[in-house]
């Protein structure tokens, strides 16, 4: 028999896996990520302040007494709508130089799935997702044909052009230059984060995936994840985050994640899912890390088994059926914000910015 690695010891990544978290039940609660990467100093604020806006965006909902497949649809488009992260507006290019997006969504109230992938430019991939699960009896939608089927549902395509951004353009092209795909960056120069319209002068590897997890007050989970990739990826090229139990999975007897990362890897290892599998039982292997929640240990668990058998690097977000929350990375940041039912009762209901948790 091996033995189960410890989730704490020190790997050879910049910063050990770590993580962050609130371990104690909340009748509902949402937790948002703006990806897995290395966001510089200067530029983390900026991140986390587009997490907080989306993390607010969705506890207002279940405040009010909504799902959370609505929070986290609604949380994850306020991030394909910001510029700054690699999803909707502000996403990467693909090798033809042109968007392809990935998006999946997951309702634990039934196990029911829905994801786009290489979808040409919507504003809200996250939506047709959305619209693949209740529309469809397929969980994966691909391509022009995914296009086609949002346009038949109502669904106005973009003009590429109004949602790719200068910062996109110009990684797209040093990523050529370099003549690699790349992980991508959130736009975290100085000068970006002043005037996010404006090119970029630095190149980073920062992360820029957005996703959501959420409890909401009758007791359903829910996990969404959208995404442009990789920068430079090859056209055609998947990666884990509109696939079901890679980048989001949700299961109310268990709990919701969604990941963000080298996404061949969590496709390798089914990511989500084994995060959710790792709360369903007594499958938690560290049992020191039980006091610090479920969830965290869960996170904690998968990452570090990804880093161990791939030596790849990512993050995660796991909202625990009780509404406790957890966030594991191997990754210099992380960006997330969450919001807990816990935290209202002692804040100002108007000053939503306020009452939400962040960091990096
Ligand atoms: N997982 C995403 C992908 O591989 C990228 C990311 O999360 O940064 O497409």
């Amino acid at each position: 028999m091996s033995t189960p690695p410890n989730p704490n010891a020190p790997t050879d990544v910049a910063d050990p896996v770590t993580g962050s978290w609130h371990s104690e039940p909340s009748r509902w609660s949402i937790l948002v990520h703006g990806g897995a990467g290395d966001v510089s100093a200067e530029a983390v604020s900026a991140h986390v302040k587009g997490c907080e806006r989306a993390a607010a965006v969705g506890a207002k909902v279940l405040a009010a007494g909504g799902s959370a497949l609505d929070a986290v649809q609604r949380a994850v488009e306020a991030l394909e709508s910001d510029p700054l992260f690699n999803a909707g507006t502000g996403a990467c290019l693909d090798s033809d130089g042109h968007l392809s997006l990935d998006a999946s969504i997951m309702d634990g109230d039934g196990l029911r799935a829905g994801g786009v992938c290489a979808l040409p430019a919507f504003e809200h991939p996250v939506a047709v997702a959305r619209c693949v699960m209740e529309s469809t009896p397929h969980v994966l939608l691909a391509g022009e044909a995914a296009a086609r089927f949002a346009v038949a549902e109502g669904f106005s395509r973009a003009e590429e052009g109004t949602m790719v951004t200068p910062a996109a353009r110009t990684k797209w092209h040093a990523a050529r230059a370099r003549g690699v795909a790349e992980n991508w960056a959130g736009d975290d120069t100085e000068d970006a984060v002043a005037a996010p319209t404006q090119p970029r002068t630095k190149i980073d590897t920062s992360g820029g995936t957005v996703g959501a997890v959420a409890r909401d007050a009758n007791g359903h989970v829910a996990a969404a994840t959208s995404t442009g990739g990789m920068v430079n990826k090859l056209a055609g090229r998947v990666g884990d985050s509109p696939v079901v139990g890679a980048g989001s999975y949700a299961d109310d007897e268990a709990g919701a994640c969604s990941t963000t990362g080298h996404g061949e890897a969590m496709l390798k290892l089914g990511l989500a899912k084994a995060a959710i599998d790792a709360l369903r039982t007594d499958a938690l292997q560290f049992d020191a890390l039980r006091t610090a929640g479920a969830a965290v240990a869960a996170a904690r668990q998968v990452i570090a088994l990804m880093h161990r058998r791939l030596g790849q690097t990512g993050g995660l977000i796991v909202v625990a059926a009780d509404g406790s929350l957890g966030l594991a990375r191997t990754t210099r940041t992380m960006t997330w914000a969450s919001c807990r039912a816990n935290d209202l009762a002692q804040a100002n209901e108007l000053d939503w910015a306020e009452v939400c948790q962040s960091g990096s």
